[in-house]
């Protein structure tokens, strides 16, 4: 546990934060089409933390009281000897300071990764998969395949975690796929989750507004077939839960657009380069990089942090409603981390 004298991070709103995202990478194996152009200039190596930058920094965060540790990217599982960071995260999950540790994972690297992965103490993971059909999957990815996602989602079922299947709801991509994967996950006892589309970064001439699909209507479209019960569980986060009634399985909707969730935030992100984003949706952000390297010791890099946290926003700006995109922000969601 944190030692009682540590006065935990409150932000101007008096939200609590204890939850923090860390992308490890901006690279990625795949190309989403709503999530990167295809050719994507990358960051030098040289700008990302090292591995023993992050520890220091997520160590730091936990400190502070930080109990929920999102590893994402990019591909998080691309990043080379990223199984070290997993192993040294471990330990604060062993003191009790860490009550989570988990990634959200493309799936392309799972199959020879999950058995490490379980032995890091990861017991949930979130899993990207928008369609069962491969090749809507290669469409959709442009790089990748989907029998090696699935390879990754059965061995990480094997190693014991529990799996989230993230969907992006995409019009005119996979309107008709809700009731497959749906009944899919039933089957194999995973959580869906449904995802709008949110407005960040250039795609080079996709169009954000072609594919924005309402989880409105993905519910409308669910309710014709199944019994929604709205569950009261809420995570902090975007994400709102229904059971349906007729499998028993529990279904999260995440409307960052259709439905406003600040008010409940708990989660700070950090980039690959060490600059924190106090909002997915604002541009304000701290260099904790140049904290981690100016020599300073971990008190200076805890008061970084306290500084940073104490400009963290009411809410986002993101609307889609006039047919145009608002408070649209010019990072991918790769850089800030899914
Ligand atoms: N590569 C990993 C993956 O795909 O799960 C982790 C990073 S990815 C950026 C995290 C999540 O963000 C994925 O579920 C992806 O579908 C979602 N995502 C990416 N771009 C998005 C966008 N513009 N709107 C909504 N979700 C997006
Ligand atoms: Fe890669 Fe994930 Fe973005 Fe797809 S959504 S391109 S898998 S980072």
């Amino acid at each position: 546990m944190n030692a009682p004298s540590v006065q935990p991070l409150i932000d101007p709103f008096a939200r609590a934060i204890s939850y923090l995202r860390v992308s490890v990478t901006d690279r990625c194996d795949f190309r989403c089409v709503y999530c990167m152009a295809e050719q994507m200039t990358f960051l030098p190596k040289a700008e990302l933390l090292t591995l023993e930058e992050l520890d220091r920094l997520c160590s730091a965060f936990v400190r502070l009281g930080v109990q929920k540790l999102r590893i994402t990217g990019g591909e998080p599982l691309v990043r080379k000897g990223i199984m070290q960071f997993f192993r040294a995260m471990r330990r604060h999950l062993d003191t009790g300071a860490l009550r989570e540790l988990t990634l959200t994972t493309n799936g392309s690297q799972l199959a020879r990764h999950a058995e490490e992965l379980a032995a890091c103490g990861v017991r949930r993971i979130n899993v990207s998969l928008d369609t069962l059909d491969p090749d809507r999957f290669a469409r959709v990815t442009r790089w990748g395949r989907l029998p090696q996602v699935m390879e990754g989602i059965a061995a990480a079922k094997a190693a014991g975690m529990k799996i989230k299947i993230n969907t992006v709801a995409l019009k005119g991509f996979n309107e008709d796929e809700v009731f497959t994967l749906a009944e899919w996950c039933a089957a194999e006892g995973h959580t869906l989750t449904f995802i709008e589309v949110m407005p960040m970064g250039d795609l080079g001439g996709e169009d954000r507004i072609g594919q924005y699909w309402s989880l409105r209507d993905v519910r409308a479209r669910l309710a014709e077939r199944y019994t929604l019960t709205d569950l009261d569980e809420r995570t902090g986060g975007p994400a709102r839960y229904v059971r349906l009634e007729e499998t028993g399985q529990k279904l999260g909707f995440i409307t960052p657009l259709s439905h406003n969730f600040c008010e409940s935030c708990n989660r700070v992100r950090l980039t690959c380069t060490g600059e924190l984003f106090m909002c997915l949706g604002q541009e304000d952000k701290a260099d904790l990089r140049a904290a981690l390297r100016s020599g300073g010791d971990d008190s200076a890099l805890e008061q970084a942090i306290r500084g940073a946290i104490a400009r963290k926003p009411k809410g986002h700006d993101f609307d889609y409603s006039r047919q145009k995109v608002e408070g649209q922000v010019s990072r991918h969601m790769s850089h800030t981390g899914g």
